[in-house]
């Protein structure tokens, strides 16, 4: 068990004023009452909504919305503004006339849960007039749905077609402190939009005061600022803040660092559920892996030892969940979505483990304790190299400060924090780092050109991207043959590849197989690649799973395929898609079949509900349908066309597989989860690059370099043979 914190040897303490602000400490006198529902009282679902802190602020809002062009809320997680706000705008008139309320959420899952939860409050059912969409998934009904939850990347997918979101009445941007890219971007497009639209409101929700900066960014400068002061709306952003409701939450260091935050979140838990009286726990680690496994980790545990540890309901959260893994996951029809968000059964304890969509997305109830590990799973974006990865890093005091409040919504809480008080006191970051400057910008550009931006360095952003950033998507766009001298979008194809809701170079390589006689394969291939893993992970059974892949790595596999041989010819991952999708449908799509097959079964469902969407897409655009049936060669030269630039070859005199990148020189290697590992063809495209130890190679299909000169010819130069040049 992990030397840390030593449970009675110190009392928990409460720390306020960490760098002059209180934490969470809120008068609780009128809040006692609230809890009620969580320990089992029906409760009318009205008077919940009448108990919420927004619901004090309604006029109020109601009032700022009417007469202010922008209004900024802020809000302790909890008080109401996600579920509340958009249904007193649709009370107060905002939704008539055909006008629709929309509200943003940087994460899907935040998304579907707070639709249904509004769905349920109004009475109505989810679909009709309260709906949500995300991509590849649109629960709405045009005519009917008056409040609309949705991503703020679907929201600007919508600009496309809709530059001035004509049909909304009123944008909540929702959860603006998180800071994410496509949060900035709608953001600064928004600004835009509102000279144009002077009727259309924002409202900017934001759980902690970071919102003031975006204030500023909302202030017309003097040479918009027009009319007098009797203009409504006026222009002058207005704050209101929803008073939080809070309790205090002892906040308790570890004593040492831990070595391992997986391992110590599991014997904190253990500790937390022999020791300490009853209310449920949040325990925030950073993935699907790590949480995974902690869950796994803690149902041996409860199994395992005497009574005492028996109670425990281990509830994983995290986005790639959808209703049916959820449901998976607890063996029957009740959706992790429902447990989550129902009251506790008598004599059990919950621990929810959580990435940070639990740190203010989701409001969960019941919770007691918190467990933070002190990091959280952040994407970084080295220009460079053009690697993008999503690692697991250190968060910041602000994100601490969250999650430490999750604790101390229905009575005075604990947080135990696994890093020491001086790390947290002289090492943790203030405040996280904006997505924008930690970010691939490709899609972000191609989607403000598509708006019709073409300044793009000139784009007034909440906060400025990093040049280099900028220069390299430029770079890769112009490559792409989407952005012409003058960098603007080409026609026909910067458009369509705009229009495709696909990473650029995937967009690209779907029009190239229009032209190579294989979008039916490439349709699918792109579904697989946009749902996390198309295999089901065990711990333990790696090897079986390993096998299982290879049985469907060959070109041509019948179901009873022998294991992998190295006669049978690998051309890679995407290839072993197609074999996967084509073994699936022959099964009649069968949940057995995945089974025996270490296939994840949702997952394919996933993929072929994308598949249709995709497809729609392309026929809207005119790619022509067709497949190239055996004709792989076709498959991986329409990769190629999208992928030239992630090209590697292998370094011919070394043992270990290396590889080089052709544009930069730099080393990789092929993925241990690839076909194509220990394979080491000579050339390849690969999808994505990760770096952990060394630079892996994700998703890899060979190739001819010949290809290269063939579909990029601006970008590579034949060299005689076997040498090519940038
Ligand atoms: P905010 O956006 O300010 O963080 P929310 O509007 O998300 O707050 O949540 C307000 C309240 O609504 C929460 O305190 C919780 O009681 C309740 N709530 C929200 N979502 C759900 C849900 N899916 N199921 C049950 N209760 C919920
Ligand atoms: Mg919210």
């Amino acid at each position: 068990m992990a030397k840390f914190w030593k449970p009675g040897t110190e009392k928990p303490r409460l720390v306020e004023d960490e760098d002059g602000g209180v934490l969470f400490l809120y008068s609780s006198s009128s809040s006692s009452s609230s809890s009620s529902s969580t320990f089992g009282f029906a409760n009318n679902l009205q008077n919940q909504r009448q108990r919420l802190p927004v619901y004090k602020r309604k006029d109020a809002i109601l009032f700022l919305v009417e007469n202010y062009a922008t209004t900024i809320i802020v809000g302790e997680t909890g008080s109401g503004k996600t579920t509340q706000i958009p249904q007193y705008l649709n009370e107060g008139g905002w939704s008539d006339d055909g006008h629709v309320i929309a509200c943003t959420q940087p994460r899907r899952l935040a998304v579907q849960s707070v639709a249904s939860r509004v769905a349920e409050e109004m009475g109505v059912k989810l679909g009709e007039e309260v709906g949500y969409v995300i991509r590849f998934e649109d629960v709405t009904t045009p005519g009917v749905t008056r409040v609309k939850f949705l991503t703020d990347g679907v929201l600007l997918r919508e600009m496309m077609d809709d530059p001035l979101l004509s049909k909304y009445s009123v944008i909540m941007v929702d959860e603006a402190h998180e800071r994410s890219i496509s949060t900035d971007v709608v953001l600064g497009l928004l600004k835009k939009i509102q000279r144009r639209r002077p009727e259309l409101r924002l409202i900017i929700s934001s759980a902690t005061i970071e919102a003031k900066s975006i204030a500023s960014f909302f202030r017309p400068s003097k040479k918009h600022r027009g009319a007098g002061d009797d203009v409504v709306p006026k222009r002058e952003p207005a704050i209101i803040s929803a008073e939080g409701r809070g309790f205090t939450v002892g906040i308790n260091y570890v004593q040492e660092p831990v070595a391992d935050y997986l391992q110590a979140a599991v014997s904190t838990v253990m500790l937390i559920h022999k020791q300490q009286a009853a209310g449920d726990i949040l325990v925030f680690l950073t993935g699907q892996d790590d949480i995974d496994a902690a869950a796994q980790l803690l149902n041996e545990e409860a199994q395992s030892s005497d009574r005492s540890t028996g109670g425990l309901l281990v509830l994983p959260l995290y986005s790639g969940l959808s209703r049916a893994d959820q449901a998976r996951i607890l063996s029957s029809s009740v959706t992790l979505q429902d447990l989550v968000f129902s009251p506790t059964p008598r004599g059990k304890r919950k621990v929810i483990i959580s990435t940070n969509i639990a740190e203010t997305s989701l409001t969960l109830e019941g919770i007691v304790y918190v467990v933070d590990s002190g990091f959280s799973k952040q994407r970084f974006y080295d220009p460079i190299s053009d690697i993008e990865n999503l690692v697991v890093a250190p968060i910041s005091k602000a994100s601490a400060r969250q999650r430490a409040g999750r604790a101390g919504r229905v009575r005075p809480g604990k947080c135990y924090r696994l890093y020491t008080e001086e790390y947290f006191v002289n090492e943790m970051p203030a405040e996280g780092i904006p997505e924008m400057q930690r970010s691939n910008l490709v899609s972000c550009v191609i989607q403000l050109k598509a708006l019709g931006i073409d300044n793009i360095l000139g784009f007034d952003w909440p906060a400025s991207p990093s040049p280099e950033a900028m220069i390299r998507a430029l770079e890769i766009l112009y490559s792409l043959g989407v952005l012409d001298d003058d960098a603007k979008l080409t026609s026909p194809t910067g458009f369509q590849v705009a229009e495709i809701p696909l990473d650029p170079m995937l967009s690209k390589a779907m029009l190239a197989s229009g032209e190579l006689g294989c979008s039916e394969e490439m349709l699918t291939i792109a579904a697989a690649l946009s749902v996390q893993s198309i295999w089901i992970s065990i711990r333990g059974a790696q090897k079986q799973l390993d096998e299982a892949r290879l049985r469907f790595a060959a070109a041509e596999v019948s179901p009873s395929a022998p294991l992998y041989s190295p006669m049978l010819r690998t051309q890679g991952d995407h290839v072993t898609f197609l074999n996967v999708y084509k073994g699936f449908l022959q099964s009649g799509k069968s949940s057995k079949w995945c089974h025996k097959n270490f296939v994840n079964y949702h997952a394919m469902k996933k993929v072929l509900e994308t598949r249709e969407q995709l497809k729609r897409t392309a026929q809207r655009l005119g790619i022509i349908l067709k497949s190239c049936d055996k004709d792989m060669q076709a498959v991986r030269k329409a990769i190629t066309a999208g992928f030239f630039a992630n090209a590697c070859h292998i370094e011919p005199y070394t043992h270990e597989g290396k590889f080089k990148t052709v544009r930069t020189s730099e080393d990789v290697y092929i993925h241990p989860s690839s076909v194509l590992f220990r394979v080491n063809p000579k050339w390849v495209v690969y999808h994505s690059l990760v770096s952990t130890d060394r630079r892996y190679m994700r998703n890899v299909v060979t190739i001819d370099p010949a290809w290269l000169v063939e579909v990029a010819p601006h970008y590579y130069q034949y060299q005689g043979p076997g040498s090519l040049n940038r």
